[in-house]
């Protein structure tokens, strides 16, 4: 079995990082979509959210704007689907970068959402990180 690992670190950082002003953000993301974002400073991945109401909104006010230089997003098609995308990144930040990150607590659940985060259980995360090597996503712990 092959294992097809996506390494940022050969991907020049303009290809999938946007500067972090409020102008380029209004510029990228349209009104009222729900998504999830990472910021980074100095070329490293320092904070991921989400915004369950409104992408665009949330990261042009975000508290971090001015301190974060770039931003990447992910729009989602599910609440719930932001929510497990936001936990993934947060796990994967707090165990190989916990140094550089912001986020000083876990996700929190969508609201009236009943499903609980697949990575807090280590024998769901470690089956799912068999799943994402399969398929190409994950070969190795990267760094930004
Ligand atoms: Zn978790």
């Amino acid at each position: 079995m092959s294992h097809r690992g996506i390494c940022l670190q050969s991907v020049p950082f303009e290809r999938f990082a946007f500067r972090f002003t409020p102008e380029v953000v209004r510029i990228l993301i349209p009104n009222d979509l729900v998504g999830v974002y990472l910021l980074f400073d100095q070329g490293e991945a320092v904070y991921v959210g989400r915004s369950d109401n409104c992408l665009r909104t949330r990261l042009a006010n975000h508290p971090f704007v001015g301190q974060a230089s770039y931003f990447t997003y992910e729009i989602c098609h599910s609440r719930l689907r932001a929510f497990y995308l936001e936990a993934y990144w947060f796990h994967r930040l707090q165990e190989f970068a916990p140094q550089r990150l912001l986020n000083s607590i876990h996700p929190a659940k969508p609201a009236n959402c009943s499903q609980t985060c697949p990575f807090c259980n280590s024998k769901n995360s470690k089956a799912l990180k068999v799943a994402f090597s399969t398929l190409g996503i994950l070969d190795k712990p990267f760094n930004f």
